[in-house]
């Protein structure tokens, strides 16, 4: 999910959030389902796989690997969107989406005592940097540095200083080097992207961690979509577009280029959303959405109202939860884009809940994995080129 670049409204008051209950909702249909081993491997290597902004290709490629058998075609755009197309050929034509590129830093500023100032490559948080290991993907390939920051012996001048604060003009990396030159000659450059380093994780109670969920479940997502529909052999009345699309963190663009060049009748778009019931999150503007109660779909004038109704009968048809939200002028989403860049698409957004997005550690649960898959999967059956989408009918 991108981070809308309006300054958003100050919450007046954190809202006193109760302690969220540890047990997610109860298993239903399709979380009894599980996710198996040959998923959760490709899950592991995908999101293990830096893709940041501009540079998505590493992960691109696990993606394409993974879903290839599933697909009856594949195709990459310029800039590195891969689409795999089931049922090619079709007049009327259907995208599932998600985004496939990470937050990420820029090296910006090489110091002449070998220390590395940043640039931001998407809504990356300069809150969580300090004393974070990272990987620099510089031109001689990944070379390991940390996010320095002064020891807390060391910050306090006087007893009345304050303390100073993470900000990208005062965040540094340091990577062992000790002048300009040495910098270089480990291939580092300016320009060079720069990624965190934790990878992927499991917590009790079927809660998973993960560096960029944001939006990699997606793109896990879409591809167990195809695998299901090739392993139950459905045979779809339309060709179905299975989109990995690049650079949605600095403003939906990836999205915005195949739109255009697949000029889809529909769009199915899938991003993650934030769990509110954590501390510090003010339901009063942020609503009500917890992990572990289903995927959320939203209200918004890009959604369509159609195509968002016959999602919510598929939901409440299959037994699947879902948790509702109210977005404005923009969802923040790539459906966005596929709403609104060719002569008008009817879109649909399906939002995973997580919790503590833009950080290392974005959180989230099994079973909302599994009831948006499930979801995604029932809605494609439910469509046809016949649907009736037309606001005056
Ligand atoms: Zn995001």
């Amino acid at each position: 999910m991108a981070k809308s670049k309006k300054k958003e409204e100050k919450p007046e008051k954190a809202e006193k959030v109760k302690k969220a209950s540890q047990k997610a909702a109860g298993p239903d249909k399709a979380s009894k389902a599980g996710i198996d081993d040959k998923a959760m491997k490709f899950m592991r290597e995908y999101l293990n796989t830096a893709s940041p902004v501009g540079f998505e290709n590493s992960g691109q490629k696990v993606w394409i690997d993974y879903i290839k058998p599933f697909a009856d075609e594949i195709m990459t755009d310029p800039y590195g969107t891969a689409v795999a197309i089931i049922n090619p050929g079709q007049p009327f034509k259907v995208v599932i989406e998600a985004h496939a590129d990470e937050i990420s830093w820029f090296v910006n500023y090489i110091t002449d005592l070998g220390l590395i100032y940043l640039k931001r490559n998407g809504g990356v948080d300069h809150q969580i940097a300090p004393s974070k290991r990272v990987l620099i993907h510089g031109k001689k390939g990944i070379v390991k540095g940390v996010f320095g920051w002064p020891a807390i012996h060391t910050r306090m001048g006087t007893a009345d200083q304050k303390e100073p604060i993470p900000k990208v003009d005062n965040l540094w990396l340091d990577v062992g080097a000790r002048n300009k030159k040495e910098v270089e000659e480990l291939g580092i450059h300016i320009g060079a992207v720069v990624t965190y380093e934790e990878g992927i994780d499991e917590l009790a109670y079927d809660f998973m961690i993960a560096r960029a969920f944001d939006n990699r479940i997606g793109g896990f997502m879409i591809a167990e979509t195809a695998r299901q529909l090739k392993e139950e052999k459905v045979k779809l009345p339309y060709s179905l577009y299975v989109v990995n699309a690049v650079q949605e963190e600095i403003g939906l663009r990836g999205a915005e280029m195949i739109a255009r060049r697949i000029k889809p009748d529909v769009a199915i778009v899938t991003d993650v959303t934030h769990d509110t019931t954590t501390p510090l999150i003010n339901k009063n503007i942020e609503g009500d959405i917890a992990c572990g109660k289903g995927p959320s779909l939203a209200y918004a004038p890009a959604v369509h109202n159609k195509l968002l109704a016959l999602i919510e009968k598929v939901a409440a048809e299959e037994k699947i939860p879902v948790q509702w939200r109210a977005l404005s002028r923009s969802t923040g989403t790539d459906t966005d884009s596929f709403a609104y860049a060719n002569d008008g698409c009817p879109s649909v957004l399906i939002s995973i809940p997580l919790r503590y997005m833009h950080t290392t550690v974005e959180m989230l649960h099994k079973s909302d994995i599994i009831n948006t898959i499930a979801l995604m999967v029932a809605s494609l059956k439910a469509l046809t080129p016949e649907t009736n989408l037309s606001y005056f009918e």
